[in-house]
């Protein structure tokens, strides 16, 4: 039975121009048919969402988040509390996120993969949360960055068995450490970590699987590394090369940039209780970032939406900062909705969400106003009307 018809306002299916005065007919907890709102039938059961001056769009998605984290501007706090605490927090986190029109997160390293409990503590109904993609703990190099939650390795061997760990736990996506990064203490975002052969073990375990994977990546040589080793995508990318871009394209690897993850250390700075190590990296990085990010969108790297919730300052419900720094880095608002929409999908290896299409999972959410004129509009929760996941509604105000 049809249960849900979204009617009027701007369409946006996650890949093509919006289009005015279409129709989404939700049938169960699938898009059934897009249609011209003059070709509904005059009578109907279901329910309907007038959605005139609103823009609809699939469910965003965010290729990397900390759910567990606080976004405090110092968490190193963090490492001392309980996995139960963390637990809570994180299902607290995905709440919000799900009320800020986030239908799917990409959780990005957890200790002891308290990830895979939340997800299901949402799948038993416990809970009401976004579609979550696990990782558990990343694969990091023994004092590498994200070692304190990380499941430390070192050599191909033991790569692979920290690879195998995560899967037999149950992960969707390996997350594993090619370089150095900000908010570890005495590593270097620059210098390269795990070597090619560590990671060529771990990425092989996952393929195998049927898992993708995904690398936290800042050095030149270390993102090379990665893209050798066989990597899924890049995350951060903040010192692209030529060289390193064209990799990117000729192996199909696509990058995650979190442009907000360095945006809120470099805003908030040490005045903002930030510990010092991670703005003095941060500010080192800052601007390489940048200029890394438009260098990859101008040679068409594949580029999907992530934020890095979770750091300092990087508050969960805050996500959609990211569009607005996209766009101000060169993106269109269409480049920078499909990244969180379609492209992610991609990118996450979900190809049933992130469209708005017939025969696709029925996550959308209706946004006050013209999201393409604005893209800052999704930055107000105000503004997120209604969230529905799975056919259903979820939130609606
Ligand atoms: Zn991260």
């Amino acid at each position: 039975m049809t249960h849900l018809i979204i009617k009027g306002g701007l369409y946006f299916d996650g890949k093509n121009s919006p289009q005015e005065g279409q129709a989404i007919i939700i049938m169960d907890n699938k898009v059934q048919e897009v249609m011209p709102v003059a070709q509904l039938p005059t009578e109907t059961s279901a329910q309907i969402i007038d959605a005139t001056g609103c823009t609809v769009l699939p469910g965003l998605i965010d290729c990397h988040v900390h759910i567990t984290s606080s976004g405090e501007a110092d968490s190193s706090g963090d490492r001392l509390e309980p996995d139960t605490l963390l637990a809570l927090r994180g299902v607290h986190n995905g709440h919000i996120l799900l009320e800020s029109g986030f239908t799917t997160l990409r959780n990005m390293g957890s200790r002891n993969q308290i990830d895979i409990q939340i997800k299901r503590s949402m799948e038993l109904g416990y809970v009401v949360g976004p579609r979550l993609i696990t990782s558990g703990m990343c694969i990091c190099m023994t004092g590498g960055h994200g070692w304190m939650g990380g499941r430390e390795v070192d050599g191909a061997d033991e790569a692979r068995k920290g690879a195998r760990e995560q899967l037999k736990a149950g992960v969707e996506v390996l997350k594993i450490m090619a370089t150095g990064g900000v908010m570890t203490p005495g590593v270097e975002p620059g210098s390269a970590q795990l070597t090619i052969e560590e990671m060529r073990a771990a990425v092989e375990e996952a393929h195998k699987a049927g898992r993708k994977t995904a690398t936290h990546a800042q050095g030149t040589t270390g993102i090379k590394n990665a893209i050798l080793a066989g990597l899924d995508s890049i995350e951060h990318g903040i010192f692209l090369d030529d060289e390193a871009v064209q990799m990117m394209l000729d192996h199909d690897v696509a990058l995650v940039p979190t442009l907000a993850a360095p945006h809120h250390i470099v805003q908030g700075g040490l005045a903002s209780g930030i510990p010092a190590y991670a703005v003095e990296k941060a500010n080192r990085v800052f601007a390489s970032h940048k200029e890394s990010f438009k260098k990859a969108l101008k040679a068409g790297v594949t580029i999907a939406f992530g934020t890095d919730c979770g750091t300092p300052l990087n508050k969960p419900g805050q996500n959609a900062l990211e569009f607005q720094l996209m766009v101000e880095a060169g993106m269109t608002p269409l480049q920078a909705l499909t990244a969180a929409t379609s492209t992610a999908a991609q990118v996450c290896d979900r190809p049933n969400i992130g469209s708005l299409t017939p025969g696709k999972l029925a996550d959308a959410i209706v946004v006050r106003g013209n999201v393409f004129s604005d893209v800052c509009l999704l930055q107000d929760q105000a503004n997120i009307s209604y969230v529905i996941k799975d056919g259903q509604i979820v939130v609606s105000r």
